[in-house]
């Protein structure tokens, strides 16, 4: 990117309302059979329009094609039993019933390769791909046949690699890989997340991104942030080894969160996507409160490495709301870079 402060969004947008139920995560399809995938890719089209209605530099799929940014990756694999479910703890935080894995997992078959390559024929913009990361996957399944997060992450790893290079092939600008549950566990993150991340970005010649957030609006995780205290210095236990790790960007969370943004200082070298967009209110941001989240970064993050962000995805918010909040930071954004050449 040669523009400054290029803009983009964490992940998710809202769907149409004749494609899923909106402000639902895990939206059951509206269509069927071919319909549906017309549906999905009327959708890219109107998504990828809002986004460069609101003038958001790096643009998206919104992931107008997926379910869910975990579980419709995995739906794809081999060796993970959607029938045989078990009830695990999600991130510490919440009880789910969830698929279990039965045996060794591959992936028979691209997953998105084909949505990126029709989102790819519709812009020229700077494409980003989401893809969940391999501890966050882990977390979401019960593991009933390697009995070890680590070897699973590892496998996880390798097939997340294989759609990587996919991708990067399809003309994909930057792959990222969400990763929650790196604001969980700690010690496994520093003992073998990020080198799980880095098993996943091998020989990637794209830019490479992962996204560690507080999770979406919903109600376990804003009940879990009041848990968190007055500082949340979580991000705090993983930064000094991610900004020695090879990924290019990582995207945080940073409007309306009690993150100190000094800690951001911690991956100095590296671009950081700083979200300048809360995705847990219906509240719009002004551009002006976009800028001061840019300005107050800007402290502990080299100008040219400054990516303005969201908070995390917007699935859950009306179209409305996410159009509003696209086009605030796309205006903060513009602020800020006026105040930079100025
Ligand atoms: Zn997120």
């Amino acid at each position: 990117m040669n523009k400054l402060l290029p803009t983009s969004t964490a992940g998710s947008l809202p769907k149409p309302v004749w494609l899923a139920q909106p402000e639902t995560l895990w939206s059951p399809w509206k269509l069927q059979g071919d319909e549906l995938i017309e549906g999905k890719q009327d959708a890219l089209r109107v998504t990828l329009s809002d986004q460069q209605q609101a003038g958001i530099d790096i643009v998206s799929d919104g992931e107008q094609t997926r379910q869910h940014f975990v579980t419709t990756f995995i739906e794809h694999l081999d060796g993970v039993d959607f029938e045989k479910r078990e009830t695990v703890r999600i991130r510490n935080r919440y009880d789910a019933s969830v698929p279990s894995v039965v045996g060794a997992v591959s992936r028979p078959k691209s997953v998105f390769i084909e949505d990126a390559k029709f989102l790819r024929g519709l812009t020229d913009q700077p494409i980003k791909w989401a893809l969940p990361g391999p501890m966050t996957m882990i977390d979401t399944l019960y593991d009933g046949h390697y009995k070890s997060r680590e070897k699973l992450a590892w496998e996880f790893a390798k097939i997340l690699n294989q759609e990587a290079k996919e991708l990067e092939a399809t003309g994909v600008d930057i792959i990222q890989f969400d990763e929650p549950a790196f604001n969980v566990f700690f010690d496994e993150v520093n003992d073998w997340g990020i080198a799980a991340l880095e098993r996943a970005v091998e020989g990637l010649n794209c830019q490479t991104a992962v996204h560690i957030c507080y999770g979406y609006g919903i109600k376990a995780n804003t009940d879990w942030k009041k848990t968190l205290g007055a500082e949340w210095r979580q991000y705090e236990e993983i930064f000094p080894k991610l900004q020695k790790s090879s990924l290019d960007l990582i995207s945080l969370e940073c409007q309306h969160s009690r993150v100190p943004m000094d800690l951001i200082e911690l991956l100095r070298g590296k671009k950081v996507m700083v979200g300048a967009i809360d995705v847990a209110t219906d509240t719009i941001e002004t551009p002006e409160e976009v800028a001061d989240v840019l300005r107050k970064a800007l402290q502990f993050v080299d100008a040219d490495k400054l990516y303005p962000c969201t908070n995390c995805g917007m699935a859950p918010l009306s179209r409305t709301v996410a159009s509003g909040k696209l086009a605030a930071l796309s205006a903060g954004a513009k602020i800020v870079r006026r105040e930079l050449s100025a």
